[in-house]
């Protein structure tokens, strides 16, 4: 399920970036809403290019900032934000004895305390302190990148459990 995961989500993001590589030979960036032009709508507000050709027409001054914002541009910062935090949280198979994890899949970034370590001992008592272990991958940073995926062909809900 995991190497899916991964490899399903790394199509996604190349989808993004080959959708906003396309946009961008169209239309070069920055995008920013014109207010001088006028359209035939009352409400329509253009988004221009950095070359100063017309983008789209957004029906309504809100929706024109929001195109202009996710211009192809930004689009691309956030792939490759996408493809640095999952080179980040990669799997890895883990094995510590003294902890009794072996052969475990974590992310070695994301911890939490281990609440129910198998070698407590009473003579340790509040001494001990709750040792902090690898998150079992995918980790909550790995299932926080894919769920914004959620509604594309391929994408399996288990992902998020
Ligand atoms: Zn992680």
């Amino acid at each position: 399920m995991s190497a899916d995961l991964v490899t399903w989500l790394r199509e996604q993001i190349a989808e993004d970036q080959r959708a906003a590589e396309a946009a961008q030979r169209f239309h070069p960036t920055p995008w920013r809403v014109d207010p001088e032009v006028e359209t035939t709508m009352e409400t329509g507000r253009w988004v221009a290019d950095a070359a100063d050709e017309g983008v789209l027409v957004a029906n309504g001054d809100a929706p024109a900032r929001f195109f202009a914002r996710w211009d192809p541009a930004r689009v691309l910062t956030e792939v490759a934000a996408k493809r640095a935090i999952l080179d980040d949280h990669r799997q890895v198979t883990f094995t510590d004895a003294n902890l009794g994890i072996h052969n475990a899949d974590v992310c070695m970034v994301c911890h939490a305390h281990l609440d129910y370590p198998d070698h407590f001992t009473e003579e340790q008592g509040d001494a001990w302190e709750y040792p902090l272990v690898q998150r079992a991958w995918p980790c909550p940073t790995v299932r926080a990148l894919v769920a914004p995926f959620a509604s594309r062909a391929g994408f399996d809900p288990s992902w998020l459990d």
